[in-house]
């Protein structure tokens, strides 16, 4: 089975054609993504209206390319999928629009998908990670630990009280004067920064739940700064890698207590994996922390390749492909609306009846 998948909830424009095989296993076809950074750095974050325009002007091109890249015209593709939610609203309406249009036009079947869902599920695709598994989701809109139990089956265990962990990467840029997009550019300085400069704060360190916060660690950020300005490249750096620090020393206590939890619940498991998802996932200290934690509690650790981190289309499509093989689909696609808000765990199972 073919999927187009079409991916415009944030700032980038994104098409990709992705099959699932009988048995399950995925193949990226074409995986076409257009970032407009450059198009929102000159106001040191994503400004909506620009974002909507340019996902009109740019989506059709990069649906041709998707379909181009993977030698296929549109009427032998299966079905088309596009995000419907969680995003900004105007360029969510561009994308799904044109997946509802291009359904209509061909009377293929079509598949509104929850962006989440698109991170959660993407280690099946890459790695064919049987469920379940803990995963854990850095996004720039989202930081969250979930039980995936199988598709559409999602329970969350934790999740940020205040930023999300991408959204404090690239506040701590702005205030340390990084520009955007923060979180790359945070980790390029701390490359070159003293990690014990700074103490500054592992947020709820030593708690039972599974939540995070990350806003008195930005505050922290800030009257470092603030104590130390002007800054020099060297402060910067070592903010940087005090910050990055503290954001893994973080990582390791929270995870580490949802690993323990899931070993309770599946003390039968073989070999139970953590899979991490979403932007931060491409941040390499992030990803060596996890990596450690992992193999400390005898869990296989997964994340995807660094160009299926951040917001694609591959992830879309696949998110689809899944639901449609085990029957899961909404029974009015072509009514569904677009969700600004879609928690993963929220009538996640089954789509049928919801979305008006
Ligand atoms: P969501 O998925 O929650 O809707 P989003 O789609 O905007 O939000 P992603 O595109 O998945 O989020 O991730 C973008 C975020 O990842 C940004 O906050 C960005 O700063 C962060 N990010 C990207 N690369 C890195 C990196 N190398 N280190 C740290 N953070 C990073
Ligand atoms: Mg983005
Ligand atoms: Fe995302």
């Amino acid at each position: 089975m073919r999927v187009l998948g079409i991916e415009t909830s944030c700032d980038e424009t994104a098409a990709a054609v992705v099959e699932r095989d009988e048995a399950g296993a995925g193949t990226i076809l074409s995986n076409i993504v257009l970032s407009q950074v450059d198009e929102h750095a000159a106001f040191g974050g994503v400004v909506p209206e620009i974002a909507a325009r340019a996902h009109v002007e740019a989506l059709d091109d990069i649906v041709a390319a998707a379909l181009r890249d993977a030698d296929l015209k549109l009427g032998d593709v299966d079905a088309i999928a596009a995000t419907a939610g969680p995003g900004l609203v105007g360029g969510l309406i561009v994308g799904l629009m044109t997946a509802k249009a291009l359904a209509a036009a061909t009377g293929k079947p079509l598949l509104p998908v929850n962006h989440l869902e698109g991170h959660a599920l993407t280690a099946r695709l890459t790695d064919g990670v049987a469920f379940p598994y803990l995963l854990l989701l850095v996004s720039g809109g989202h930081t969250q630990l979930v039980l995936v139990r199988g598709v559409g089956d999602y329970q969350r265990w934790g999740t940020t009280i205040d930023d999300a962990l991408g959204e404090a990467f690239d506040k701590t840029a702005k205030l340390i004067g990084l520009p955007f997009p923060g979180g790359p550019n945070v980790e390029r300085a701390a490359e070159a920064g003293n990690a014990k400069r700074f103490a500054f704060p592992r947020p709820l360190k030593g708690e039972q739940r599974l939540d995070f916060s990350f806003s008195g660690l930005k505050t922290a950020v800030r009257q470092a700064a603030t104590a130390i300005a002007p800054l020099s490249g060297q402060d910067r750096a070592d903010i940087s890698a005090s910050f990055q620090r503290a954001i893994v020393d973080t990582l390791d206590d929270r995870v580490g207590r949802a690993l323990l939890r899931f070993r309770e619940l599946y003390a039968d498991a073989a070999e139970p994996a953590l899979v991490v998802a979403g932007g931060v996932a491409a941040n390499t200290a992030v990803r060596n922390g996890l990596t450690t934690l992992a193999a400390r509690h005898g869990f296989r650790f997964i994340a995807p390749p660094m160009r299926l981190c951040g917001d694609n289309a591959a992830m879309i499509a696949w998110a689809a492909a899944e639901r449609l093989a085990c029957g899961l689909v909404d029974d009015d696609p072509m009514r569904f609306r677009p969700r600004s808000r879609w928690p993963l765990d929220r009538d996640a199972v089954p789509l049928v009846g919801s979305g008006r």
